[in-house]
């Protein structure tokens, strides 16, 4: 092994066992992706038989670490090292482990050896009880095949890997191998992880957002960048596009019934995704939208702002309720953004009593009578582009 790279991890890839055909694009990308995470770590990342390994120098085991928090893609990681294939050698990692373990609080442990060379001369239920026995005997941990508290891995490759805790990964794909979305960021719970849902399905996410200043403050901007740069961690970097929405929105509310206002927004949103699909070569538009949740999420209402879409709108929240969306949130680190208590563009000019089940006809009509497209091309026009990387 190289000198300097001592740090060895262990990556389960998660579901790219399941991918017969273009196995090796998903594979390429995971190795890809890591790789940026990496660049000038002097790490080495690679993929075989389902595994990928990281070898780095020790200094580089933040940047490493870091990576495999962010990479979607894996199922799990942990930090192994390589003994010699001899059983004494064995013994002894499966010991440290095993102290290591215990440290941490275990009490029960088992040993799950597995071996691909067939030739060294025990086999794994063999060596597991060997490296266990010795465990035991030591006093340092006692046995529980059922239920232990932890588990200490023997992998007999073309290296001897012995591990103990393993990390959990973010599962998915490899972000990068399902098309460009783009995600309507507002400075809530819900966006940010809906954008997180689905470029840990492989989507590349770009990021829209809509601002009201003045009656929005620059904090509410700031708020929507901090969530973008979460999410460029997760999704190798994103761009965000801020539209400047004032004008429109007090355009709706000089001309249109205020009951309407909320749904005409989400039109109007619409409209301009499609533009910033057809320039950023996105071939979805993402939300936050969850049934049910406020008025605007009602079946209807979601039918009609769909109608003013040219791209398919994909909702992965739309059947989750809050509870676990904030479980995400806490997950990949946006829920303490989202909770700042900056206003939204929505929330000021949100009428009273918003119409829960738009007439699709009505609607149109109504959204043709405001003349409003002109504004939209305006605003568009105005964006201003951010650009955050996937790096701390
Ligand atoms: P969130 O928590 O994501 O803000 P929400 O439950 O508050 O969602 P709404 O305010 O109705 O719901 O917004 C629904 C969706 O519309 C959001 O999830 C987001 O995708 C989009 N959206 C709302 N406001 C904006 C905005 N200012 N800029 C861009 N997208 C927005
Ligand atoms: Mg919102």
């Amino acid at each position: 092994m190289d000198a300097d790279r001592s740090a060895v991890y262990l990556v389960k890839v998660g579901e790219l066992t399941l991918k017969g055909g273009n196995i090796k694009d998903f594979e390429q990308r995971l190795v890809q992706n890591a790789q940026l995470y990496l660049e000038g770590k002097n790490a080495h990342v690679r993929l075989r038989s389902g595994r990928m390994y990281v070898e780095a120098p020790e200094s580089s085991v933040p940047a490493v670490e870091y990576a495999l928090n962010h990479l979607v893609g894996i199922a799990g990681w942990a930090k192994a090292r390589i003994v010699e294939a001899r059983i004494e050698d064995i013994r002894c990692a499966v010991m440290e482990e095993a102290v290591k373990a215990r440290d941490a609080g275990a009490r029960t442990f088992k040993v799950e050896a597995r071996r691909s060379d067939k030739s060294f001369p025990l086999n794994s239920h063999e060596i597991s009880c060997e490296a266990g026995a010795a465990v035991h005997e030591a006093g340092i941990l006692s046995v529980d095949v059922h239920r232990p508290d932890a588990v200490i891995w023997v992998e007999l490759r073309e290296r001897c890997y012995v591990y103990g805790a393993q990390k959990p990964g973010h599962r998915g794909l490899p972000c990068g191998t399902g098309g460009k979305g783009l995600l309507l960021l507002s400075g809530g719970i819900d966006s940010p992880v809906a954008g997180f849902r689905m470029l840990s399905r492989g989507m590349k996410i770009d990021c829209l957002y809509f601002h009201s200043h003045p009656y929005t403050s620059p904090e509410a901007q700031g708020k929507v960048e901090d969530l973008a740069r979460a999410l460029a961690r997760y999704g190798v970097g994103t761009h965000l596009n801020v539209v400047p929405f004032t004008k429109v929105q007090e355009k709706i509310r000089d001309t249109a019934p205020p009951d309407y206002a909320t749904v005409l927004l989400r039109m109007c949103m619409m409209k301009v995704a499609n533009k910033a699909c057809a320039m950023t070569g996105a071939k979805a538009i993402v939300t936050g939208e969850s049934l049910g949740q406020v008025a605007s999420q009602t079946v209807e209402n979601l039918t009609v702002t769909n109608s003013c879409a040219e791209y398919p709108v994909l909702r992965p929240l739309i059947g989750m309720d809050k509870d676990e969306i904030i479980a995400v949130a806490k997950r990949i680190g946006t829920y303490e953004t989202s909770i700042l208590p900056y206003e939204d563009c929505c929330v000021l000019f949100s009428p009273r009593h918003p119409v829960l089940r738009a007439n699709l006809e009505e609607t149109e009509a109504i959204y043709r009578s405001m003349d409003i497209e002109g504004l939209l091309e305006e605003a568009f026009e105005q964006r201003e582009h951010k650009r955050f990387g996937w790096l701390p």
